[in-house]
């Protein structure tokens, strides 16, 4: 079998597409903020690109940039700010943050009703009992590609490779959902070879260049490709080896132009949400 390619960048241009007709319709912007603390070049990079994308989809943005030494009340108070702003419906947090800053009480303080990506431990509570509005924008990435793939989900065996809270456990609660039979591997488990194997859907999220091999992927299987990795050489590659696996896999997404464009077209997408949701 020979995969085809799922082109995430176009599913997610017509995802934004749509969302710049709906955001056009409604007669006001739905703000969206995010803060970056420190100048780590990739988030430079990522911040930049949000901006750009809400713009372009007609949303109002604004990037707030603070010094890495930023302390960590200041963060706070900021976020407070944010929190009270009527013109703010979504704020983002550009993960990582420097290290003197607690990630985990900077993210609790996002107002739940605000938290486009889906972090909050609210949301989270919510998302593990199916009624999330705001969940994490890179799994709802992955099930919008698996549904434009048309991958059946009910009934499938579905692995998880990785338990992050940003894709991992997410991707997990979602594919749950979706009436998969979910089975997480991680670090610790025996044999990831034969857990992927077994599965028709794979979604890889472990952060190791291009560990998943061509003989790890069931014959016909869907695999999404979460990794993005940067090899010495330069190149960035995912977690699966994505031609040894093409040659197994249905369907499979590139590195880059797979998942990657979906996380920011769902992080709009949430925008929109909480916008609609706060207002009556
Ligand atoms: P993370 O927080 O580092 O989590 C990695 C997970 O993979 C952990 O659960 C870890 O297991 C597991 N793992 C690591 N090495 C493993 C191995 N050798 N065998 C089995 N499991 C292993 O990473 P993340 O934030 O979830 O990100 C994962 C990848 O997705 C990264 O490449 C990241 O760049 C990419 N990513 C892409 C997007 C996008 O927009 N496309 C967004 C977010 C992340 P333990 O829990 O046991 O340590």
């Amino acid at each position: 079998m020979t995969a085809t390619l799922l082109d995430g960048k176009a599913v997610a241009a017509r995802l934004r597409a749509d969302l710049a007709a709906r955001v056009a319709a409604l007669g006001f912007r739905p703000g969206l903020a995010v803060v970056l603390v420190g100048d780590n070049p990739a988030s430079v990079v990522y911040v930049r690109s949000k901006d750009r994308a809400a713009r372009e989809a007609g949303f109002e943005a604004q990037t707030i940039r603070l010094p890495a030494d930023t302390p960590q009340a200041v963060l706070l108070a900021t976020i407070a700010g944010l929190n009270a702003d009527p013109a703010v419906d979504g704020i983002l947090i550009q993960l990582p943050l420097p290290a003197h800053i607690q990630a985990d009480a900077v993210l609790r303080a996002v107002d739940p009703a605000k938290d486009v990506d889906g972090f909050h431990p609210v949301n989270v509570g919510l998302l593990s009992e199916g009624r999330a509005v705001l969940a994490p924008c890179t799994p709802r990435g992955v099930m919008k590609l698996l549904a434009a793939a048309d991958v059946s989900l009910n009934g499938a065996r579905a692995l998880v490779l990785g338990r992050s809270g940003i894709v991992g456990k997410p991707v997990a609660a979602m594919l749950l959902a979706a009436n998969a039979t979910v089975t997480i591997a991680h670090s610790r488990t025996r044999d990831l070879a034969a857990e992927c194997r077994r599965a028709e859907v794979l979604v890889a999220a472990v952060g190791q260049p291009q560990m998943v091999q061509g003989d790890w992927i069931a014959e016909g299987a869907a695999v999404i490709d979460v990794g993005i990795n940067r090899l010495p050489d330069g190149r960035l590659v995912g977690d699966c080896d994505t031609e040894a696996c093409a040659r197994h896999a249905s369907v499979i997404t590139p590195v880059p132009g797979g998942v990657g464009p979906m996380t920011i077209a769902c992080l709009l997408e949430n925008t929109l949400r909480a916008a609609l949701s706060r207002r009556p």
